[in-house]
């Protein structure tokens, strides 16, 4: 069934509003190249209005329905956003296709995984009430301390276009349970599932100026969010360079920020493995999502003594499957999500073939698609530790390729990066797995697997890929301060 996009404006305030600027910004099928429709470009006139949306939103609810209100109350819009996404889930996973490019199946699994996001934040915002008052034990009992968790205030949330309303979800809902009040600022390269995130909060009536949506270019928009007076806060998830820029504006004001950022992330295979499993999960987690996964485990470490197998395994599985528009049923591996990426994936592959690497297979359009941003998924092996392509991440469905030895060579060469977002080790011998994830520099590490992500457990890096953690508790930690009260509990005078 065919679909279209609906035409938004930004949300702000709880209303639909035209940009002050009155500009948009073309939507592209990346399958088709094709223009589908249009989103607004804000500008700093309409991050003003927001930030004063939402501002007003926290002083008008306070101590009535938001920031000081129970977070069982927070907890029921939480639970009637997932509800509304669950109910859209199919028209909502086909406007991410449509959008990003994704296949159609990984899409409707994402929009599973924002309705269960919304879920999960709802249950610890119900959760957070009890813990409030927590006593803290001082050394004299003429005084007595506890501690409040209070929402930060009014958050800026700027989100990439890989997982786009995924993305969000990760940050919105801990955002809203904790009782802040947010601006999203979605990729200008995929927004159209963040608007509808808009009307959905308009649906289930949550109090306006809570949430605000404005999309828009990063210069344009983002940047006069990360360094406005008025935010008290920014979450950011993107690249290492634009993290730095963020960064750099947030510390003229010392406002506090997290930072999900890139990686170009280590998949080591040991010998004594299964080789048709490890080559399913090398596979997975590289070329899931088209390969534009920020923990993509593209680097491939495998021992010298399977290499020529398992590598046979895997030209063998990018020789076979459906690369294809990413609506059509059985679709494997879509688009990337633009021209630009499109040229920028080509370009590491030709310029690893200059640098003296071999591609194995793929780096090139395929044949039988001649429109939209598709790739063949690259194995390129011959890589040496100095190439671009063994140091940068390509974003794209790319896998360089070395082999090692040892186990002390291989974990050597899985910290050669300046990233540690993910890492994957893959071996039949248990010891030697929890000694190679111990020695592993990353935030997240995955044994005998690569990529399985949960709501409830801690998500981020180390390195350049970032610091502080989203998701689990940790992600609602994001959006809370703590305040110490301590009390003279003594009818002495002190
Ligand atoms: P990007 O850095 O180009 O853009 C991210 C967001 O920042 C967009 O909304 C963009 O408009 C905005 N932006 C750009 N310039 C800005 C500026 N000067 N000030 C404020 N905002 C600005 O990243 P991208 O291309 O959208 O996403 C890909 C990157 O995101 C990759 O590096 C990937 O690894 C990373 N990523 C990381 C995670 C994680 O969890 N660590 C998850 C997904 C993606």
């Amino acid at each position: 069934m065919a679909i279209s996009i609906p035409s938004r404006q930004l949300f702000i305030d709880g209303e639909w509003r035209e940009p002050v600027l009155k500009k948009r910004i073309p939507i592209v099928n990346p399958a088709t190249e094709e223009t589908i429709g249009s989103i607004p470009a804000a500008t700093a006139e309409d991050v003003e209005l927001a930030v004063d949306a939402a501002r007003k939103a926290l002083a008008r609810n306070k101590g009535k329905d938001w920031a000081s209100a129970s977070g069982a109350l927070r907890a029921k819009y939480l639970r009637a956003i997932a509800a509304k996404i669950t109910e859209r889930k199919s028209e909502l996973a086909k406007l991410e296709t449509i959008d990003c490019g994704k296949p159609l199946e990984e899409a409707a699994w994402d929009i599973d995984d924002v309705a269960g996001c919304f879920e999960y934040y709802a249950d610890l915002a119900e959760g957070l009430d009890a813990k409030q008052k927590a006593p803290v034990s001082v050394p004299m009992d003429t005084f007595k301390s506890h501690v409040l968790k209070e929402p930060i205030g009014v958050v800026g949330l700027i989100t990439p276009w890989n997982y786009p309303l995924l993305m969000a979800a990760w940050k919105v809902a801990p955002a809203l349970a904790a009782g802040c009040a947010a601006i999203l600022k979605p990729s200008e390269l995929a927004s159209v599932t963040c608007l509808e995130l808009g009307e959905i909060c308009k649906d289930v009536g949550l109090p306006s100026g809570i949430l605000n949506i404005l999309t828009g270019f990063g210069p344009e928009a983002g940047a006069p969010l990360a360094s406005h007076p008025h935010v008290d806060k920014i979450a950011f998830t993107g690249s290492c360079a634009t993290g730095s820029k963020i960064m750099t504006a947030a510390a003229q004001l010392v406002k506090p920020v997290t930072m999900e950022l890139g990686g170009k992330s280590p998949i080591v295979v040991f010998d004594d493995v299964d080789l048709d499993k490890a080559a399913e999960w090398t596979i997975f987690g590289c070329f899931w999502t088209n390969g534009q996964i920020c923990s993509a485990t593209s680097r491939l470490l495998v021992h010298e003594s399977i290499a020529d197998e398992f590598l046979d395994r895997l030209v063998k599985w990018c020789q076979n499957i459906k690369i294809s528009d990413p609506l059509e049923e059985g679709c494997r591996l879509g688009p990337v999500v633009s021209a630009g990426q499109y040229e920028k994936v080509l370009n590491f592959v030709s310029t690893a073939e200059r640098e003296g690497a071999k591609i194995l297979f793929g780096g090139v359009r395929p044949k039988h698609l001649k429109k939209g941003y598709f790739v063949e998924p690259a194995i390129v092996t011959n890589v040496t530790t100095s190439m671009q392509l063994w140091r940068e991440e390509v974003f794209g469905p790319v896998l360089c390729v070395k082999t090692f030895s040892s186990e002390d060579e291989a974990i050597e060469l899985a910290n050669d990066t300046i990233y540690g977002l993910g890492a994957a080790v893959i071996s039949n011998d248990l010891e030697r797995c929890e000694r190679v994830t111990k020695a592993l520099q990353a935030g997240i590490v995955w044994v005998n697997c690569s990529q399985p992500c949960f709501t409830q457990a801690p998500w981020g890096g180390n390195k350049r890929s970032g610091f502080g953690r989203e998701l689990g508790e940790w992600g609602l930690d994001n959006y809370l301060t703590v305040k110490q009260v301590t009390e003279y509990v003594s009818d002495e005078p002190w």
